[in-house]
């Protein structure tokens, strides 16, 4: 029995033992797991597990391969962190594939660490697996406790620890991949900033290179447009010309007006979009200004048997401040449109009022109804678009450029453009635009009207006029203009020339244009202005340009007014009028027809002294315009109805007639 119960208590006290040990093993495991419970991120947990493992279990080296997507990372616990292109260790390559534990048990090697106690060590490499999932593997070398100790437990931490480390490989590689993500499209939006800033300056680069052209254009074109509208004019007024002479001239003035129109419509529409128009508001004559527009249009309208009519309020205003151009172009253009649109009926204008909220300003509104043929609801939103032409034919009538104009300049002057209109019934077009009142003296100082010129009032000093361009056709056109009033002319083919004569000369006013070779007129203004007597002459800029900065550089330059080309008549006179005071007889208004001077009679030149005739003779034969006005320039104050007979055929360059006159005398 005592054997017996001597037994019994040993093996009590061996199991006590064991569960000692076996309590002591969980409370191990226990404390490992509260350890690495307690931080995030993924770097953060695997250093804290390590030195979680090696502060409970210890070990010579402490090392975890995990996997990231298809990349393979090593650290240990030491801090060597790394991505490897393999694993080289074959016992850790070996898990991997069997995804099996292993136990390496072998003598300690370090000597430290060996004691009485101790004199075995482990390696452990153990799989860290969520169910099939192999997260990584874990490598414990030179422990002092194997395997075998633990067996139970182990499981538990290491399946917590995978648990643990794929939450954290999951997040990191989500992040990553937010990152990734993150990164590409930073880069794709500093690409799109790189595009647009290269798209940028391309159209920086193109605006510029636009608005030169246009400079260019501008002048290229109306330059020689001024010459041929205002030559076949004057031929016009010839009387020695042929029904069929005359007609051809119509349809070279016709074609020749249409023309600028159409270089005008698409020079407006590139400025527009070059951002380059400029509203300049004045005092003017709204009044006159429908007028002159209904006028003109009127004939247009009878020519296809419409009826226009003119309906004002009679509080609409006689004067306002607008600018005066951009009015007239919206005006003429929805008039011309409703005639051109208009088969049969009336087209009307309807002029009104509307109070606005600024005491000093006030809405006008226009409209313009016709009878035509409509356009329809589609199409309604579609004409306000550049080059849309809506409706049967419509492409052969313009440029689908007047609408767009229209409706910009109306908003860039504060204004609105709306339709309305039915299919064959008719169209409604209406402006509201604000404007300006304006005071009585602002009034009084508005230009007056020019009527056509008849000559100049007596009792005045006839002022110097240089002439400067270097285009004949231009030179001779100022000259026919000016020269039968008298003025004294001289002309100059550029600025260089036009400075050298200035000094010898002193001309009261010079008429220059702009772009020339050799010297262009901006320097040679610059130069006539900065000399003593240049002050005191007027320098006026006839230039085609389209750009009011150009022009602000002229009168940097000196200019003391501008004429644009194609000029009228009239902006000559005006000008001379302004300037120089020079004053004008004008044809009364009831007497506006053109008058045929009576031709020179034979026996009226015969009473020219003989010498002139002659010299008249052969200056005509050569068809030399100067020498001709100096022979008649000679020619006696009592003979003044033959100079001025003799000026006219000149004015009209018809030699012929004054060859005749020679011939037969
Ligand atoms: P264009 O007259 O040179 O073609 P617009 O820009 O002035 O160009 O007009 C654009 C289009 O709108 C025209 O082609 C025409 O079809 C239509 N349209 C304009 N005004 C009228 C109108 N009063 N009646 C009918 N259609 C019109």
């Amino acid at each position: 029995m005592p054997n017996n119960n001597e037994d019994a208590i040993q093996k009590l006290q061996q199991r006590v033992k064991k569960l000692a040990a076996e309590k002591s093993y969980l409370q191990l495991i226990l404390q490992l797991i509260s350890k690495i419970n307690t931080v995030s991120g993924l770097e953060n947990t695997i250093d804290n597990l390590l030195h979680a493992v090696m502060d409970v279990i210890g070990g010579a080296n402490l090392i975890l391969y995990y996997q990231i997507d298809e990349d393979i990372f090593y650290t240990d616990v030491y801090g060597k962190k790394q991505k490897l292109e393999t694993i080289a260790d074959s016992q850790v390559s070996g898990v991997y594939q069997t995804g099996q534990p292993v136990e390496y048990e072998h003598d300690f090697e370090d000597t430290q660490l060996r004691s009485a106690e101790f004199t075995n060590a482990y390696t452990w490499v153990y799989p860290l697996k969520v169910g099939n999932d192999l997260i990584g593997v874990f490598k414990m070398e030179s422990l002092h406790i194997g395997m075998h100790e633990l067996q139970e437990y182990l499981p538990i931490f290491f399946n917590y620890t995978a648990l643990i480390l794929k939450n954290e490989i999951l997040g990191f590689s989500r992040l990553q991949q937010i990152n990734q993500q993150l990164e590409q499209e930073i880069i794709r939006r500093k690409q799109i900033e790189k595009d647009l800033r290269h798209a940028k300056n391309r159209a920086e680069e193109a605006s510029q290179a636009k608005s030169i052209f246009l400079a260019n254009m501008s002048h290229e074109l109306r330059t020689p447009m001024n010459a041929v509208l205002g030559f076949s004019k004057i031929m016009q007024s010839d009387p020695d010309i042929t029904d069929a002479q005359r007609q051809n001239l119509n349809i070279i003035n016709r074609s020749g007006s249409h023309l600028l129109n159409l270089i005008n419509d698409i020079l407006d529409m590139a400025k527009i979009e070059a951002g380059r128009v400029v509203i300049e508001p004045e005092p003017f004559d709204l009044g006159e200004a429908i007028r002159d527009i209904v006028d003109m249009m009127r004939e247009r309208a009878e020519n296809k048997h419409l009826q226009l009519l003119h309906v004002e309020q009679s509080d609409f205003p006689r004067f306002v401040e607008a600018d005066p151009y951009k009015f007239r172009q919206i005006l003429i253009n929805l008039i011309g449109n409703a005639i051109k649109y208009t088969d049969t009926g009336t087209v009307t204008l309807w002029l009104n009022v509307k109070k606005h909220d600024e005491a000093d300003k006030m809405w006008l509104i226009c409209e313009v109804e016709d009878t035509g043929v409509g356009i329809s609801p589609e199409d309604q939103e579609k004409i306000f678009e550049p080059f849309v032409q809506v409706g049967k034919n419509s492409a052969q009538k313009g440029t689908g450029l007047g609408l767009p104009i229209t409706k910009k300049y109306l908003s860039l002057m504060g204004g609105t453009l709306s339709v309305r209109s039915k299919t064959n019934q008719g169209s409604f077009f209406r402006i509201e635009l604000p404007v300006r009142k304006i005071t009585a003296t602002e009034i009084m100082a508005i230009k007056p009207h020019q009527n056509q010129v008849l000559g100049l009032a007596p009792n005045q000093t006839l002022p110097r006029l240089l002439i400067v361009d270097d285009n004949l056709e231009n030179r001779l056109l100022l000259k026919k203009i000016l020269h039968p009033l008298g003025f004294q002319l001289r002309e100059a083919c550029n600025g260089l020339e036009a400075v050298e004569i200035f000094q010898q000369w002193h001309p009261h006013l010079i008429w220059m244009d702009i772009r020339m070779p050799v010297m262009d007129g901006t320097e040679a203004t610059r130069r006539i202005k900065a000399m003593p007597l240049g002050k005191n002459t007027v320098i006026v800029a006839l230039t085609a340009s389209v750009f009011a900065e150009q022009r602000e550089n002229l009168f940097r330059a000196g200019v003391d007014a501008f004429i644009s080309k194609p000029y009228r008549v009239d902006d000559i006179f005006a000008c001379l009028h302004e300037y120089l005071k020079v004053e004008f007889i004008y044809q009364q208004p009831e007497s506006q027809a053109l008058s045929t001077p009576k031709p020179l009679s034979v026996e009226e030149f015969k009473t020219l002294p003989v010498d002139l005739q002659t010299q008249l003779q052969s200056a005509a034969a050569m068809l030399d315009i100067e020498q001709t006005e100096q022979v008649i320039a000679q020619i006696p104050a009592q003979n003044d109805a033959i100079a001025a007979g003799l000026e006219q055929y000149l004015q009209q360059m018809d030699f012929q007639a004054i060859l005749n006159l020679c011939k037969s005398a």
